[in-house]
């Protein structure tokens, strides 16, 4: 008779653990909204790093948003008007 113990199928792993502690409880990435892709926010994260864009997103609408740091949160979204705008570079550390 087998005991399952220690890793759970069930858990979808994202190559790492949860272990963040940034204050403020994040979205998970499996409930952003559909439009928010890893290939749009990590383009919108390169603009960030090399450009002189500071792109956003809202995890609720999708909505792209200029002028968030990149280290932005909770930033009110000007389109649908939900606190859940973060910068491109946040977003993809939650990714990677
Ligand atoms: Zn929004």
């Amino acid at each position: 008779m087998a005991t399952i113990t220690g890793t759970d199928p069930l858990f979808p792993s994202f190559g790492h653990d949860d272990e963040v502690d940034h204050g403020t409880p994040f979205v998970a990435v499996s409930s952003w909204h559909k439009s928010l892709t890893v290939k749009r926010v990590m383009a919108a994260a390169e603009r960030q790093m090399f450009g002189t864009d500071n792109p956003g997103f809202c995890t609720a609408c999708g909505h792209e948003q200029d002028g968030c740091e990149p280290d932005a949160r909770n930033y009110e979204c000007e389109s649908c008007g939900e606190p859940s705008v973060y910068g491109a570079s946040e977003l993809l550390m939650e990714i990677v």
